[in-house]
C-alpha cells in the first residue's frame, strides 16, 4: 500500500523529527510514579529496548517536575512532561530542559499561565503538543456541541493553536482524542483540513489487551492510511512495552516503516499436525531480538500448501507430522524434527543476517 502523506511542518523533539517527511515515530508513556526516578527510568530503558522513540511521564506535582532533568541525563529518547491543570510545574517542567511538553488544554484554564509557558517554551525552543481529550474539555464547549462531538474536540484544539500563535509560537502538535474510533477519526480529519501542524495520534482509554489493541489499530490505522497521522501512542491498559510492539505492528501493517521481520503464520486447520501455536509465539519472541532486521518469516502448519502459500516469505517452517520442513523463497532446503525446528529456521536467519 502506498500512502500519501498530509503535508505537515516538522518539529524536533530532540533528536527526533515529527512531521514533514520523517519516518512516523512510535511512543509511549510510563506507569511508574514519576517521582520515583529509577523506576521510571528502569522503564523507560526497556521501552527503548523495545524500540519505543519517544517518552511521555505524567508530572502530578513539583517533585515529579523536580525529577525529570535526573530522567532525561540516564535516557536516549526524547523526554515529554505531561501537565495537567498546573501551568507552573509546566514552567519547572521547561526548566528542566525536557524535550516536549503535553498540555490539555481543557485542564489549563489560566489562559496568562499557559502564555507564560508558551513564551518560555519558545525561548528554550521545546515543542509543545496540544492534548485535547473528549473527557476533559471545556463546559462551554460541552454545553455549544451537546457533548463531546468531534468538532468540540477541533474546537478546542483551535482555540489553544490561536493562543500560542499569536504569541509566535508554532512548534506546535496536536492530538485529538475521544474514547471511540468514529469520533477520534472524525475530529482528526476535519482538523487535518485547518491547519498544517503534525498529528500524534491515539485512542485514549482503549481498553485492555484485546480489545484496546483493536481499537487502535482500527483508529489508528484508518487515519494512517488516509495519510493522517505523524506520530502515534497505543494507549493499552497493559504493560507499555505492549504499546510499543503495537505501535510498531501497525505501521508494518501499513508498510509505513519498517520494523524488525514481518512474521506470517497460518490459522492452522485440520492438516496441521503439530502444534503450530506455540511453535509461532516462539519464533515471533526470537524474531523481537532483531529489530534491525527486513525479513518475511512464514510459520506454516502443513506442507501441503504451507511452502506455496509462503512464497513471498525469505525463509519459513512448515509443519508434517513429528517433522518439519525449512523452506527458502517457497523451496523446501531441509528436514528437521519438530523440537528442533524454531532452533534450524533461527540458524537460518542468524546466517541471513550476516549475508
Ligand atoms: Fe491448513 Fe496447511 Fe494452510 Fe496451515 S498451511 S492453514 S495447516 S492448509
Amino acid at each position: 500500500m502506498i500512502v500519501q502523506r498530509r503535508k505537515t511542518k516538522e518539529i524536533k523533539l530532540g533528536k527526533v523529527r515529527i512531521g514533514g517527511d520523517a519516518p512516523i515515530s512510535v511512543q509511549s508513556m510510563t506507569n511508574t510514579d514519576t517521582r520515583d526516578v529509577l523506576k521510571t527510568v528502569r522503564q523507560i530503558k526497556g521501552l527503548e529496548r523495545e524500540g519505543c522513540e519517544i517518552i511521555r511521564v505524567a508530572v502530578p506535582d513539583k517533585i515529579a517536575a523536580l525529577g525529570l532533568g535526573k530522567i532525561k541525563k540516564k535516557i536516549k529518547i526524547p523526554l515529554i512532561a505531561d501537565i495537567q491543570f498546573d501551568y507552573q510545574l509546566a514552567l519547572l517542567a521547561l526548566e528542566q530542559k525536557v524535550d516536549g511538553l503535553r498540555l490539555n488544554p481543557g485542564n489549563i484554564k489560566d489562559k496568562k499561565g499557559i502564555k507564560l509557558v508558551a513564551r518560555l517554551a519558545k525561548e528554550k525552543n521545546i515543542p509543545i503538543r496540544i492534548g485535547v481529550n473528549s473527557g476533559s474539555l471545556d463546559k462551554k464547549l460541552l454545553k455549544k456541541y451537546k457533548g463531546p462531538t468531534a468538532e468540540a474536540l477541533v474546537e478546542s484544539a483551535l482555540g489553544e493553536i490561536r493562543l500560542l500563535e499569536d504569541l509566535g509560537f508554532e512548534k506546535i502538535k496536536v492530538s485529538l482524542k475521544a474514547s471511540d474510533v468514529p469520533r477520534t477519526v472524525k475530529a482528526y480529519k476535519l482538523l487535518a483540513q485547518k491547519v498544517s501542524y503534525p498529528f500524534h495520534l491515539g485512542i485514549t482509554e482503549a481498553g485492555t489487551l484485546t480489545g484496546g489493541i483493536i481499537k487502535s489499530a482500527v483508529g489508528i490505522g484508518s487515519l494512517l492510511a488516509q495519510g493522517i497521522g505523524d506520530t502515534i501512542r497505543v494507549s493499552l491498559t497493559a504493560n507499555p512495552r505492549e504499546e510499543v510492539r503495537v505501535g510498531f505492528e501497525i505501521l508494518k501493517a501499513l508498510e509505513l516503516r519498517q520494523y524488525g521481520p514481518v512474521l506470517i503464520s497460518c490459522p492452522t486447520c485440520g492438516r496441521c499436525q503439530i502444534d503450530l501455536i506455540k511453535i509461532a509465539g516462539e519464533v515471533e519472541r526470537e524474531l523481537g531480538k532483531f529489530p534491525n532486521l527486513n525479513l518475511k518469516v512464514a510459520v506454516m502448519g502443513c506442507p501441503v500448501n504451507g511452502p506455496g502459500e509462503a512464497r513471498e516469505a525469505d525463509l519459513g517452517i512448515a509443519g508434517g507430522k513429528g517433522v518439519g520442513l525449512l523452506f527458502k523463497k517457497g523451496k523446501i532446503i531441509k528436514k528437521v524434527e519438530e523440537k528442533d525446528l524454531v532452533s534450524a529456521l533461527m540458524k537460518e536467519i542468524i546466517a541471513h543476517a550476516h549475508v
